[in-house]
């Protein structure tokens, strides 16, 4: 599988299409989820071409990682979502239900959220 440029979080990331921008360092970009499924739903994703999990976790360089997980921990912090919990998750592939084929952690809470899979 080759990284499809036109997904649209890569039109985010070139400014084609707008996004409800949280939170940016030098190799994420955290925005609002476009269909929040809690009170507090925010996207992080990296600014390079990574199609999933898979994919950033095998070739991302040590940087990137970094960056990203400090990314998420900060948008956490930022929404004021430490102290009641969130949930961090990232769907890959088929059985994960990726619709977007660029990599993402999705950050929940605001809420109780449940049972982790429905
Ligand atoms: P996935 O199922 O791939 O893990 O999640 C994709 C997420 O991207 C969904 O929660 C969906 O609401 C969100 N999304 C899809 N298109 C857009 C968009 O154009 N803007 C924003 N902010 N979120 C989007």
């Amino acid at each position: 599988m080759t990284y499809d440029i036109n997904n649209i979080f890569a039109k985010i990331l070139r400014g084609e299409v707008l996004c409800d921008k949280v939170f940016e360092n030098g190799h994420a970009l955290a925005f609002k989820d476009i269909q929040p499924q809690a009170p507090e739903h925010i996207l992080v994703i990296p600014k390079g071409p990574y199609i999933s999990f898979e994919d950033f976790s095998a070739n991302a360089n040590d940087d990137e990682i970094l960056a990203f997980f400090r990314a998420v921990g900060q948008v956490a912090r930022d929404a004021g979502i430490v102290e009641t919990g969130y949930r961090i998750l990232s769907n890959h592939g088929h059985d994960g239900r990726q619709e977007v084929p660029h990599f993402h952690v999705h950050v929940l809470g605001g809420r109780d959220l449940g049972g982790m899979v429905p």
